[in-house]
């Protein structure tokens, strides 16, 4: 099966880059990032602290965690419930960047991701796709761009949704998420030796589809 991995920090586009260029190859778009965030949701619902692994660990034992496909969406259940929209609360975030430094965690959704991989063509986004869950994808890019802009996208998408939020404090979660995210012990944050780095800041969307399209034209 042909894969591609995208690795980069929070909000460096690579969901809506990777599900359109997902679109023009035909391939199913994988969102990893959902998984830990609905782990921290399971976490979050018991009303615990996401950061401490007497909380976490023992609801690894009372959970599964599935990912569905309508429409070429992606969905994500917990026990069975769709919590889709869920984890796309702001809490969530931090919630899952805090579970996911956590190796159990990492080990409990290793399988699952390799399993759509090694089934489906496709594009698997995330921290360590190309470190860790597909060293042998045939493609690994890692996208990124300032911590600025990356803010100030989250916040254009949020507005776009009717939703207002603080700019500052949205640059802040960015920069505390990166910094949490690259510094964890277990698969931090990091470009894979072999991947194709791609700096999005002044690259509008369609540049950076088209660029992952032809890379992966070209392996
Ligand atoms: O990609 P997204 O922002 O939804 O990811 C939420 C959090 O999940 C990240 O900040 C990161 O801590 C964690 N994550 C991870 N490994 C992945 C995908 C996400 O550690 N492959």
């Amino acid at each position: 099966m042909f894969n591609i991995a995208i690795d980069g920090p929070a909000g460096a586009g690579k969901s809506t880059a990777a599900r359109l260029a997902a679109k023009e190859l035909g391939f199913i778009y994988v969102d990893t990032g959902a998984l830990y965030r609905a782990i921290g949701v399971s976490v979050l619902r018991k009303g615990l602290d996401t950061s401490v692994k007497e909380n976490v660990l023992p609801v690894l034992g009372e959970i599964k965690v599935t990912l569905g496909f309508v429409d070429g969406e992606q969905r994500v259940y917990l026990n069975g419930e769709d919590v889709s929209k869920e984890i796309r609360l702001p809490e969530a975030s931090m919630a899952a960047s805090n579970v996911s430094a956590m190796p159990e965690v990492r080990a409990f959704l290793m399988s699952l991701q390799r399993e759509l991989a090694e089934k489906n063509e496709c594009i698997m986004d995330g921290r360590d796709i190309g470190t860790v869950i597909l060293p042998d994808a045939q493609l690994k890019i890692f996208l990124t761009a300032s911590p600025e802009i990356r803010a100030k996208r989250r916040f254009d998408e949020l507005e776009a949704k009717g939703t207002t939020v603080d700019y500052d404090s949205l640059l802040e979660e960015i920069k505390q998420r990166d910094y949490q995210d690259s510094h964890r012990e277990t698969a931090p944050l990091k470009p894979a030796e072999d991947s194709v780095y791609l700096d999005t800041s002044d690259m509008p969307l369609q540049k950076v589809v088209e660029t992952i399209v032809r890379l992966a034209g070209n392996n």
